[in-house]
């Protein structure tokens, strides 16, 4: 059989190819964000007075606290309002690797300001023997609002190519090692959240995208939701985050599975 190239449509191609560039970030762990993006905050000391109480006034969630100042990631919605109202106490920085695997290790102190890193002993073992070199997720989205589900969408993206590290999403829990909640879950989700979980086969992992699904969020204490389940299972990551950006949700999964 012959095989015809029409070279006219060979040349057009190669012309997109070569007006869009390279689409991919090429380094993940050290691209820089570009335009506003609060990260990491930094609780500056200089200058400290008790203000503690008007800190926690002004934050929605009740993230900040404590005299000395701290605040918890796993409850901060990434406002702003505590950085507009003193600026010279606190700083967002760009920091996007904020992920880490244990839920203490998302408060933040005043006078702290170094990178987030998940250590070797805060992590299963099995986790990184098995699940090392490749890792399927399922997502469940436990009454979210679609923010946290569209950025963990964008993580498999040209851009982000969240596959080159073989991490994917997959379609059924089934072919999972592990499943991503978002959300504050709901009394609905409850169930399905249960059923997801037993049919992933072991050793299975949880991951929490978001601040709805780390603390409830804005929506904590309310009678509608049902976060039972999370008092059944260990939590093997937490990526904060109103919504997470898929850069602190690859590195906070490369950095659990120890792959730098
Ligand atoms: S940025 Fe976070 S800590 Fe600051 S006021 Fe908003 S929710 Fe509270």
């Amino acid at each position: 059989m012959k095989l015809k190239i029409n070279a006219g449509s060979v040349f057009s191609d190669i012309k997109i190819l070569w007006h869009q560039g390279k689409q991919y970030i090429p380094d993940v762990t050290t691209v820089e964000v570009p335009g506003i993006f609060r990260g990491r905050p930094v609780i500056h000391a200089a200058g400290a007075t008790d203000d503690s109480m008007q800190f926690a006034a002004i934050c929605p969630t009740g993230a900040i606290s404590g005299n000395p100042v701290r605040i918890d990631l796993g409850k901060c919605t990434f406002c702003g309002e505590c950085q507009r109202a003193f600026p010279e106490r606190i700083t967002f920085s760009k920091d996007y690797k904020i992920s880490a695997a244990s839920r203490d290790s998302l408060i933040i102190q005043q006078g702290q300001d170094k990178p987030m890193e998940i250590h070797a002993h805060e992590v299963r073992k099995e986790i990184r023997r098995y699940l090392g070199n490749s890792l399927k997720l399922r997502q469940v989205s436990a009454a979210g609002d679609n923010s946290c589900e569209w950025e963990l969408n964008a993580a498999g993206n040209v851009n982000f190519d969240m596959g080159r590290f073989g991490i994917e999403f997959v379609a059924s829990p089934r072919h999972a090692n592990g499943m991503v909640i978002t959300g504050p879950i709901s009394k609905n989700m409850a169930e399905p959240l249960q059923i997801c979980y037993d049919a992933i086969p072991h050793p299975k992992i949880i991951i929490l995208a978001g601040t709805d699904a780390i603390s409830g969020g804005i929506y904590s204490g309310s009678q509608a939701l049902d976060r039972s389940f999370l008092d059944k299972y260990k939590v093997d990551l937490y990526v904060p985050g109103n919504p997470v950006h898929p850069l602190t949700f690859i590195n906070g999964v490369l950095s659990l599975l120890n792959r730098k």
